[in-house]
């Protein structure tokens, strides 16, 4: 008899549909509430590592993932310079083991729509524009009201609701989300077929400009600048802004910037962080991926993280009897310190690039590599 029978998970972005994946295909009865009414709509593309790949194969996707996305083994690193040479071929650690590749390019509507199918798949009850208004907890259970009127009792509940986590706010747990300092221009885009890897060109007007493919026909680029106010900017000027930024860089950029015509596939961010000291639970109601650690992605580590949060979580739900201070010291255990090392590596490298400092990136990138080789 698994520690819990039934589960609410709040959210159905990589930590939730992962949760509750596994949950249900151990036979607990669990309902996911997303509150977007689609999950699939427009967005951009995701780096996922191997031990993310590890993780996704998991949850019985990974043929899925193959077919949908583009792997590679190798970062190059570009200069900023007329023919966007390359300078360095560096090879990426296969942090998944050796039958998985080092890194794939995934457009983030498809990975979501392949996870939210598998989980109704396995039994989750998934209810898409519904959340959560009101959680109330007792020694046995919580009780939980939905934005539909509706309302449920739970074992547990999984906060798997983001960065900005209604979840941790009903919990009434205060985490500053800190600007980085940086902000992000992403677009998603048709591939050139000299786009066959993640290439990162740092130096010239901004931090870093990369693309990453994530399919036979399509790949995102990204140009990293100072943190700004951008909000003002319509559609149309913010597709001219990623241009024009674009136009220090060359190589594959040339092609890529031939490209960048529709405004609608322009999308500009900040770069943020926050973790939550442990533990991440109160009582019967836990905090996971994004909601819980967040980083910049200059490791492309979150989804990594968020998955593993969710196969730990799920193995330990399903592999004791009783849901109590062993389990979460044991959630901890392997989950706090391994996520904390990935969001201070991740926010050195920003801070390096802001401060124009050399770090030691080769070896702060090996003891990540050691680390996620590690399963979580
Ligand atoms: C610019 C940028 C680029 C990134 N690039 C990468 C990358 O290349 N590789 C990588 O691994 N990571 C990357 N990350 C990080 C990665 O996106 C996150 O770490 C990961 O998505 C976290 O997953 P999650 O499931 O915890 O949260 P999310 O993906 O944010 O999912 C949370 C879900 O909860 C839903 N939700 C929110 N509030 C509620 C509510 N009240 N009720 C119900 N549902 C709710 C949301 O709609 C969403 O579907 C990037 C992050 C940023 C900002």
């Amino acid at each position: 008899m698994p520690a819990v029978t039934s589960v609410l998970v709040v959210g159905a972005g990589l930590a939730g549909t992962g949760t509750a994946i596994h949950l249900a295909a151990a036979g607990v009865a669990v309902d996911l509430v997303e509150i977007k009414p689609e999950v699939a709509a427009l967005g951009s593309g995701i780096t996922l590592q191997g031990n993310a790949l590890r993780e996704l194969r998991s949850l019985g996707v990974w043929d899925q993932v193959r077919a949908a996305g583009y792997a590679f083994d190798v970062t190059g690193i570009r200069a900023p310079d007329p023919h966007g040479s390359v300078v360095a071929e560096i090879p990426d650690a296969r942090t998944g083991g050796p039958d998985l590749p080092a890194a794939m390019g995934m457009p983030r509507p498809e990975l979501a729509r392949l996870l939210v199918d598998r989980a109704t798949e396995v039994g989750v009850k998934v209810r898409l524009g519904t959340t959560s208004t009101e959680l109330a907890q007792d020694d046995t259970g919580v009780d939980v009201t939905f934005s539909d009127g509706s309302t449920g009792r739970y074992d547990l509940v999984v906060g798997a609701d983001g960065v900005r986590s209604w979840t941790r706010r009903a919990l009434g747990i205060h985490l500053e989300t800190r600007s980085v300092g940086m902000g992000i221009w992403r677009a998603f885009g048709p591939r050139p077929a000299s786009v066959t890897r993640t290439d990162l060109y740092y130096g010239g007007p901004s931090y870093i400009a990369g693309y990453c493919p994530t399919g036979e026909d399509t790949l995102y680029a990204y140009i990293v600048e100072d943190a700004q106010d951008r909000s003002g900017l319509t559609p149309e000027e913010q597709l001219a802004t990623m241009r024009r930024l674009s136009e220090a860089y060359h190589g594959p950029w040339d092609e890529i910037r031939g490209t960048l015509t529709a405004p609608s596939r322009v999308n500009y961010t900040w770069f943020e962080t926050h973790l939550l000291e442990a533990p991440w639970n109160r009582g019967r109601v836990v905090l996971v991926g994004d909601a819980a650690h967040t980083c910049p992605p200059t490791i492309a580590q979150g989804g990594a993280m968020a998955l593993e949060d969710a196969v730990v979580l799920a193995e330990l739900l399903t592999g004791r009897a009783a849901l109590d201070q062993d389990l979460w010291n044991a959630f901890h255990a392997r989950r706090y310190e391994r996520a904390r090392t990935v969001v201070e590596a991740s926010d050195s490298l920003a801070q390096w690039q802001l401060d124009h400092v050399q770090g030691d990136i080769p070896s702060l990138m090996r003891s990540i590599a050691m680390l996620t080789s590690q399963p979580a």
